[in-house]
């Protein structure tokens, strides 16, 4: 995953005329220093840029448009220093196609009850024209966040920082290409989908690929390539016995490598962002891509088992959105219930395909057979999950709009060796209790492949869907049956009234 120092956010200031140029300068060296103040914080994984203060319609509309036309800005930090008439902000705000934050702070902390006069109180006007800023932005029904409170406060730069790894997503979403090698599973419901309207939607493109295109890259790859890799996975996991120099099974660790290094040379030839697989569709591989899909993940792919394209855009996105932090990110599976009362859990796996980047200790490589698809024995690294918190989020297709859901979970460590399940797992309890978890996930028709994060929270996530504009469901703590079902048949009429059926 590049750094998301390539990025950049714009710092906006909205004023108008009225104050003078004494007071104008004032809030252009104000903006300044807290536009160089955010950039500096390591808290924001991109470029702050400060943009000069905006006193018209046409330079708002100017800036606009310039914002939309650049490559590295992935949104707009706003604020009202002053009081900015906002009329002046529709022009602009109308053709505006990035994401943009509303940063209602003030940039003195505290009223200097001593010393305060008209002069202070004409310079420190956020408190209404904040309002001013927000009421055109409800009127024109724009989506963006509101985050209130002083501009140094820990807790501001922790949710700016939220905001702007979802808006770099976003970013990375917008012309993106997924590759998808085969089709779907065959008769499997929620991983198809409108592929146009989530182009539309999210940004990205998914086209799909014969295995024959992969097999032609697999077939190119060098001897001296595959020994190279051989190597950098002795290095860096516990090999098994077999699959060492001189065991029976170094054939097929031969074979994974080339898949790996043939799978890469496509996706990076076609600059990919994200791919599927099933294992359905595997005429010319000998074996389903197990460890070369978990290694793809781990650099920053996208990647959705059984065709799952919607699945593979968004655990790219979780990717972006985590790059540079602590904790994994993987596509998950919710596989395996533990129903014992008063200790329910979920086990969370997949046949093969789960991303080291979430393995608590060095992965150990295996290979087993896989019982399913008829091919050879896939290698595998195999490994667990550390505790602590998570969430599973998952995007489905409702037909007349997108829905996007999470579900908070708790990463438990169960002591359990589970030593003939020759797969990466998880286990955890979701939030609030697994029963009303797993029935609201149900009532939300939430698919069984999720976006695992030990990284990415519920709010990342809730930024994104806000700034792609669908709908965002989450089940968490606070979460109760009644509530949950009412907020399903009210989305129904508010789609249905706000956007029609697309
Ligand atoms: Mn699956």
């Amino acid at each position: 995953m590049d750094s998301l120092k390539r990025f950049e956010v714009w710092f906006i200031t909205g004023s108008q005329h009225l104050y003078g140029e004494d007071t104008l300068r004032q809030v252009a060296e104000n903006s300044n220093s807290i536009a160089r103040v955010l950039g500096e914080s390591r808290r924001l994984p991109v470029k702050c840029i400060a943009k000069p203060v905006l006193t018209s319609p046409e330079a708002i509309y100017e800036l606009c448009l310039e914002a939309n036309g650049s490559k590295e800005c992935v949104g707009l930090i706003v604020w009202m220093h002053t009081f900015s008439p906002a009329k002046m902000w529709i022009a602009g705000l109308n053709v505006l196609q990035i994401p943009f934050v509303h940063l209602h702070t003030q940039f003195y902390k505290e009223i200097p009850w001593g010393t305060i006069d008209m002069d202070f109180m004409n310079l420190n006007q956020s408190a209404h024209g904040g309002r001013e800023f927000g009421f055109i932005n409800t009127r024109m029904r724009l989506n963006r966040k509101v985050i209130v409170g002083h501009w140094k406060d820990e807790d501001i730069l922790r949710e700016l920082e939220v905001w702007v790894r979802a808006a770099c997503a976003w970013k990375d979403s917008q012309n993106a290409k997924i590759a998808r090698f085969g089709d779907n599973m065959r008769e499997v419901a929620v991983t198809e989908g409108d592929k146009v309207a989530a182009q539309i939607r999210f940004g990205y493109a998914v086209n799909g690929y014969g295995l024959g295109d992969l097999v032609q890259y697999i077939d190119k790859v060098r001897d001296v390539d595959v020994t190279r890799l051989v190597k950098e996975y002795e290095d860096l996991y516990e090999v098994a016995e077999s699959l060492r120099p001189g065991g029976d099974r170094r054939e097929a660790l031969l074979e994974s490598a080339k898949i790996e290094i043939g799978l890469r040379a496509f996706l990076e030839e076609g600059d990919f962002v994200g791919f599927t697989t099933t294992f359905e569709n595997l005429h010319g591989l000998p074996q389903l891509p197990g460890i070369a899909v978990q290694r793809l993940m781990a650099e920053g792919y996208g990647f959705g088992a059984e065709g799952d394209w919607k699945t593979a855009a968004l655990v790219r996105a979780m990717k972006v959105m985590a790059s540079g932090i602590e904790g994994g990110t993987s596509f998950m599976e919710d596989y395996t219930y533990h129903l014992e009362e008063g200790n329910m859990m979920v086990l969370g796996a997949h046949m093969l395909e789960i991303c080291p980047t979430i393995a608590e200790k060095t992965p150990s490589l295996e290979i087993h057979p896989l019982s399913i698809g008829g091919k050879a024995d896939p290698v595998r690294l195999v490994f667990d999950v550390p505790a602590g918190p998570g969430i599973n989020a998952a995007v489905l297709d409702m037909g007349n709009r997108f829905r996007i859901l999470v579900n908070e979970v708790e990463v438990v460590s169960t002591g359990q060796a589970l030593p003939k399940l020759p797969v990466a797992r998880a286990v955890w309890v979701p939030k609030p209790d697994l029963k009303t978890a797993a029935t609201a996930w149900i009532l939300a028709g939430g698919p069984h492949h999720t976006g695992f994060s030990q990284a990415v929270t519920s709010e990342h996530i809730e930024d994104f869907a806000e700034m792609v504009g669908v709908e965002y469901l989450l089940i968490d703590d606070d979460t109760h049956l009644a509530a949950f079902k009412k907020e399903l048949m009210w989305n129904e009429s508010y789609y249905y009234l706000s956007r029609g059926i697309g």
